[in-house]
């Protein structure tokens, strides 16, 4: 990492504590990320993004910001990027992957919150994430009980935290909940920016957004191949990157991977043997550096071979329809395209549990491995009919809880090489 020091005091960084966290983020990403074998020469450029994840990326956006663009920070894949876009600010996900700062964390939420809340605060009260420090506006989600009453506290916290309401059902009433809310979003974003969304420049974020999940389709797509041409780390790492980069840089450098492994699958040549046991991941998202259990699954002689997750397909999968004339029309497709997650918070939520098993076929998964976050109620209820669900179609399912802490790292080695036995 050069040495943005300066940066990240202006920004109000906690030097000391940052230095601690860049350093245990580097030695984690040494032995996880760098340890792989075989790995797409085009994994390089998203080995540079992450080295410069602090650093050259922060400085970009500082730059965008002089420039006059405003950032905004997210926690969830319900917040519009096309609408931030069209607005001229930059959107960025705010990761929580990490513990931090826990002792003042659980001085303000109870102990048993789920890692991804209790980090969001973590880096707040640590000082360590230049992304939240950096964002003109943070923008939090009536989406789980747990984000829900956090953010009353958060509020008190930052100055610029923004809630956007959202449904629960998938009903009319749902829908038209959506709609006032991402019309109320945009009138917000207007307001941070002084620029006038219009049909113009909603249709190109549009074209932005879409881009840049269609890189992400074509990268799914490749890793239905048999031997798997690249690994589920570093898809997770794409995926993962997929809410920091520039979204023009981002679609091309995906894009060039999918050239790589389009020869790769050509020559029959993959990143484990042919016949690896294959395994799709399904349930809470892995924000970064959230790469325990992939890497447990990938170091236990199995596969990962797609993220039924937000931070993965559950994020990406569906394209916002661009045919409208009007600046309404337009909104009127966000809405509809995101109104489609199937979120866990959703009642009921049929969609997620046909997605599931739709994607353990598509991808021609052997297993589904479960993945809940400790205390995370929608989640880990949602776990048990999709273990019966997945059950009756005869894909075995191995249910999976854990937290951010490495406490339970030999107790889930031991029941995953147990599952990858199980399929082989
Ligand atoms: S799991 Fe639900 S609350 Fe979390 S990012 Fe996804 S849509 Fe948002
Ligand atoms: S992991 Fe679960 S409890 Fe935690 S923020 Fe997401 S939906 Fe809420």
């Amino acid at each position: 990492m050069s040495d943005y020091k300066k940066m990240w005091a202006d920004l109000g960084l906690n030097l000391q504590a940052h230095d601690a966290l860049l350093s245990v983020l580097g030695k984690a990403y040494q032995d996880i990320y760098l340890a792989q074998k075989n790995r797409p020469a085009g994994m390089g450029y998203f080995d540079f993004v992450m080295s410069e994840v602090h650093g050259l990326r922060i400085k970009e956006l500082l730059d965008e910001k002089a420039a006059g663009r405003k950032v905004i920070g997210s926690y969830c894949v319900f917040v519009p990027e096309e609408i931030a876009l069209a607005g001229n600010a930059t959107l960025v996900g705010l990761c929580s992957g990490a513990d931090f700062a826990t002792e003042e964390v659980e001085k303000l939420l109870p102990r048993n919150t789920c890692s991804l809340i209790k980090s969001s605060f973590g880096f707040k009260l640590g000082k360590v994430c230049p992304y939240l420090e950096c964002s003109d506006m943070i923008v939090g989600e009536n989406t789980c009980d747990g984000k829900k009453k956090a953010y009353e506290t958060l509020k008190t916290l930052v100055p610029n935290l923004y809630v956007m309401d959202l449904p629960q059902v998938k009903s009319a009433e749902g829908r038209a909940l959506l709609k006032a809310e991402y019309f109320r979003f945009k009138a917000a974003v207007e307001n941070l920016t002084g620029v006038r969304i219009d049909a113009d420049k909603l249709r190109k974020s549009i074209a932005i957004v879409n881009n840049k999940r269609k890189a992400i389709h074509r990268l799914m797509s490749l890793r239905k191949a048999d031997p798997a041409p690249i690994s589920g780390l570093d898809a997770l790492l794409a995926n993962q990157v997929f809410f920091y980069d520039n979204p023009a840089r981002f679609t091309e450098s995906v894009n060039k991977i999918c050239d790589e492994l389009e020869t790769r699958i050509e020559r029959k040549e993959g990143v484990f043997p042919k016949k690896t046991p294959r395994i799709l991941i399904s349930g809470c998202p892995m924000a970064v550096p959230n790469w325990k259990l992939p890497w447990i699954i990938e170091t236990s002689g199995a596969v990962i071979v797609g993220e039924e997750s937000c931070v993965g397909e559950r994020g990406t999968r569906n394209l916002t329809a661009d045919s409208g004339s009007t600046a309404n029309e337009l909104t009127e497709a966000i809405v509809d395209r995101y109104f489609k997650i199937d979120c866990a918070i959703f009642t009921p939520n049929p969609d997620r549990m046909n997605h599931i098993a739709e994607m353990a076929e598509t991808y021609k998964a052997d297993g589904v491995i479960h993945y809940g976050l400790q205390f995370c109620q929608p989640y880990l209820m949602e776990a048990i009919p999709v273990e019966k669900a997945l059950e009756s179609k005869n894909i075995p399912t191995l249910r999976i809880d854990s937290d951010y802490s490495m406490e339970d790292l030999g107790q889930l080695k031991t029941r995953v090489e147990a599952f990858v036995e199980l399929l082989r």
